[in-house]
């Protein structure tokens, strides 16, 4: 008899497969990322019909199977229900779940990712204002994902000299990765300015400091800036 594996997993892609299968990609407590085949899933028979949708949280079992994981089980944990039907956060979900796909390539267990991912579903979950920035939960999502793989932005000195930064004076660069001075600017002209006020989201960000995040009224500009570099950082390590 196969051996069974049982862990809890957030479900964040779904694909159909041949006539009547479903491949999920999800992010488990205990292997990190991998992907189940859910076997006759579609056919109104299925018992695992409805036990795995998209964004929700489950307990999950499978098997090994000859070239993928198989699918045994899934219970539906009673847990951020709000997300699928507020399109603000279904956006912000759905781009979480981008980054999942795009950076993290083998299986491999990962707790802090994991508490992040846990930590970012009940942000996204809990906040109901009307005019609630969700934007903020996906930079607070990113520059911590990406923290955790090793690509911290560096902002309390110019990344590329090291010297002390002129707050009226900022860039963002890419490869030096963080903020740099006035002076490696001209070397680096693919840099883009920065306000300190985004300077100090960032920093806020980083720092895990939700409370002090949420009592922020960011200006549009600021979020704009915010929105440029992420992309941009985003884009230059894919
Ligand atoms: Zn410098």
């Amino acid at each position: 008899m196969s051996v069974k594996y049982k862990t809890e997993a957030l479900v964040f892609k779904k694909e159909d497969w041949s006539e009547a299968d479903r491949i999920f990609s999800i992010f488990t407590y205990d292997f990190g990322k991998v992907q189940v085949i859910g076997k006759a899933i579609r056919k109104i028979t299925s018992k695992l019909r409805g036990g795995l949708e998209i964004f929700s949280f489950c307990e999950i079992e499978f098997i090994q199977g000859k070239n993928r994981k198989i699918l045994t089980d899934a219970v539906f944990l009673d847990k951020f229900k709000s997300i699928p039907q507020i399109p603000e956060k279904l956006a912000v979900a759905y781009k979480i779940s981008d980054i999942l796909d795009n950076f993290i390539k083998g299986e491999e267990n990962d707790e802090k990712i994991w508490g992040l991912l846990v930590d970012i579903f009940e942000k996204l979950d809990t906040h109901f204002s009307k005019n609630f920035n969700y934007q903020l939960i996906y930079f607070y999502f990113f520059w911590n994902f990406i923290s955790t793989l090793g690509h911290c932005p560096e902002l309390s000195k110019c990344a590329a000299c090291q010297q002390k930064l002129n707050p009226n004076d900022l860039y963002f660069s890419n490869k030096e990765g963080g903020v740099i001075c006035r002076n490696c600017y001209i070397a680096n002209t693919n840099a883009i300015k920065i306000t300190s006020d985004a300077v100090k989201i960032l920093r806020l960000i980083l720092q895990k400091d939700w409370e002090v995040l949420l009592k922020l009224k960011i200006e549009t500009s600021c979020q704009k800036d915010l929105e440029e570099i992420l992309k941009n950082y985003y884009d230059y390590f894919i």
